[in-house]
């Protein structure tokens, strides 16, 4: 049997898939139920709203949102992680997930750039390290 500790309230429980005891689920369950049952009564509202309006959380709210469980029910607002702007699934908004993809890909350009200079100048015959690994064969 495989006990830790609850990732919300720290007593320790059997392990399971979500990270939470019996009883953490149990309200977690309850609070999704609630903005859902919220949701489908009412106009669409923003994260803030949603969690002034059942007393829940703005980051459990979020949570909900960021687990895309609530994408069937109707789409609400968040802010993107990066900049802000209010998205309604995933973490960030289009054109900031675009720009880190750019960036990454950039990066990695980059480094392979750099990896491919290095390397020539390594298989130069002038190059020190040559040597110093030929004398040592
Ligand atoms: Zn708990
Ligand atoms: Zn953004």
């Amino acid at each position: 049997m495989n006990v830790g500790n609850c990732s919300r309230c720290r007593k320790l429980y059997q392990v399971n898939s979500r990270k939470l005891c019996p009883e953490c689920v149990k309200e977690e369950e309850a609070q999704f139920d609630a903005v859902r049952q919220f949701l489908r009564e009412h106009d669409p509202v923003d994260a803030q709203g949603l969690s002034e309006a059942l007393s829940i959380p703005v980051e459990r709210v979020i949570q909900f949102l960021k687990e895309g469980r609530l994408i069937e029910t109707v789409s609400i607002e968040y802010p993107c992680e990066s900049c802000g702007t209010l998205i309604r699934t995933g973490r960030l908004c289009e054109p900031c997930r675009q720009s880190r993809e750019t960036a990454t890909r950039e990066i990695a350009n980059q480094l392979r750039r750099e990896l491919g200079a290095e390397g020539n100048r390594h298989n130069a015959a002038s190059a020190p390290g040559y040597y110093s690994s030929r004398k040592r064969m």
